[in-house]
């Protein structure tokens, strides 16, 4: 059995800064509304800036979940004392702000189902 050394080539230090940057760059992007930087971790920097409190709800589906569950079960105050007053106000502002959106997107989609509808009594 003859041994041959066919191991991974070894990648060429351009090939390793592009890949750093591909997978290992933290990508700081902005809140396009108000161009502050998103952080995607932590809570606002602008703690006034409701356009950056939006994206960060956005990103964080799981956090707004747990959120909701203990706002239902144990109230305002709770939210209040779990994550502060200022997190509570942007919270609710944004599920408002969602439910306006969804309700706006079913009478979109219900609009649509009744055109469609109305096409094809056409036939
Ligand atoms: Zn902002």
């Amino acid at each position: 059995m003859t041994e041959h050394n066919h191991g991974p080539q070894q990648i060429t230090d351009a090939q390793l800064r592009e890949l750093r940057g591909k997978y290992f760059t933290v990508v700081h992007k902005r809140t396009p509304e108000c161009g502050h930087h998103l952080d995607m971790i932590n809570e606002p920097t602008f703690r006034n800036c409701e356009y950056c409190w939006f994206s960060f709800f956005t990103t964080h589906g799981e956090l707004v979940n747990v959120t909701h569950e203990a706002f239902q079960e144990h109230g305002a105050a709770f939210v209040d004392k779990l994550r502060g007053r200022k997190y509570r106000t942007m919270f609710t502002r944004f599920m408002s702000t969602m439910n306006r959106l969804r309700e706006e997107s079913e009478k979109l989609k219900e609009q649509e189902t009744n055109d469609q509808e109305r096409t094809n009594e056409g036939d």
